[in-house]
């Protein structure tokens, strides 16, 4: 099923986004929290590709697992990193022979301490020539990263929503955004992608914060502001799990209720492997 299909639709998609697990003890709760999480019977599943140094065979393998053993539908991020022409034309083969239909197509971030993203010459260089390839084929449903609080490496929003707008033209069919908290950032990016032309679907990326350290850190190296409000509420509790679980999950809830007031296409939830949070969201969303 191509992602882009649901959406046609006009019915809400739910997605789920994992990682691939590092060590055994990960692969068995990737593996209890993937079956809690089948129950609420989400339109697609995606698995990362490379980020925070997994490997490339490991998302593969996970992406298989999930769309000819589980059944699901799948989205494979695939990146930039390491992509000659031959590798990306191998790679694509692979996933197209594995039913694999739908790519979140992405230019991925710079190595461990790095600052800027330099791949070898002939080598793909932005997420905007790897759509351009893929969408050649007419054989896969194609999804491209939105920032609407930008890129942290671009100069302004609207040189940000240009580039956006280029992997759109290139081929993109829709677009799944950063993680945000303060909805008005998605609203202002979905009115400034429309200004500019862009008519694919925008689905909106959450993600629920119950470690506040950790998303603190995440946020900061992504540009992701959280609101002074519920970083008030949270300070007090970071090391107490349950109570922020309970805010995170709150904050979470009314932000996703008011995003599907508004009409949104789906939301694409940031799952860091577990499922508690986005099972109490949706029994909440979903009432
Ligand atoms: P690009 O679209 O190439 O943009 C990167 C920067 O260059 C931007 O500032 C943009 O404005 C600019 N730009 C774009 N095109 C051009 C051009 N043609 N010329 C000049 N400048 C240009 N990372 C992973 O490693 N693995 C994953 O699985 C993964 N999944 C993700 C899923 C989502 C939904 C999102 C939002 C991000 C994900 N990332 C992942 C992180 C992503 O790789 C980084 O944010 C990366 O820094 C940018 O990727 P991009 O595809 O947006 O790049």
């Amino acid at each position: 099923m191509k992602i882009s299909d649901l959406l046609a639709k006009n019915e809400i998609t739910y997605s789920f986004e994992f990682f691939p697990p590092k060590n055994y003890s990960s692969i068995l709760e990737l593996g209890i929290n993937v079956g809690q999480l089948m129950k609420l019977s989400p339109s697609f599943i995606s698995v990362t590709y490379g980020a925070g140094g997994s490997t490339q065979d490991a998302s593969f393998d996970l992406i298989d697992y999930i769309q000819n053993k589980i059944g699901l539908t799948t989205m494979a991020h695939y990146t930039c990193v390491n992509a000659s022409k031959e590798k990306v034309e191998q790679d694509l083969k692979f996933l197209h022979d594995r039913n694999i239909s739908n790519l979140m197509l992405l230019r991925g971030d710079p190595p461990k301490g790095t600052k800027d993203f330099v791949n070898k010459a002939g080598y793909f260089q932005h997420a905007s020539d790897l759509i351009e390839l893929a969408a050649a084929k007419s054989l896969f449903c194609i999804g491209a990263a939105g920032y609407p609080e930008k890129h942290p490496e671009s100069v302004n929003m609207d040189n940000d929503i240009n580039y956006l707008k280029y992997k759109v033209d290139k081929g993109a069919h829709f677009v799944v955004t950063q993680m945000f908290f303060d909805n008005n950032y998605y609203y202002n990016f979905v009115q400034k992608a429309r200004e500019a032309g862009i008519d694919k679907p925008i689905i909106p990326g959450i993600i629920p914060i119950v470690n506040y350290k950790q998303i603190k850190k995440f946020s900061d190296m992504c540009g992701t502001q959280i609101p002074d409000e519920l970083v008030q509420q949270l300070e007090p509790y970071q090391d107490n799990r349950e109570k922020t679980y309970q805010i995170g999950v709150d904050y979470a809830i009314h932000q996703c209720r008011e995003l599907l007031e508004e009409g949104v296409p789906g939301l694409h939830f940031y799952t860091l492997n577990k499922s508690r949070a986005t099972v109490d969201i949706f029994s909440e969303i979903r009432k």
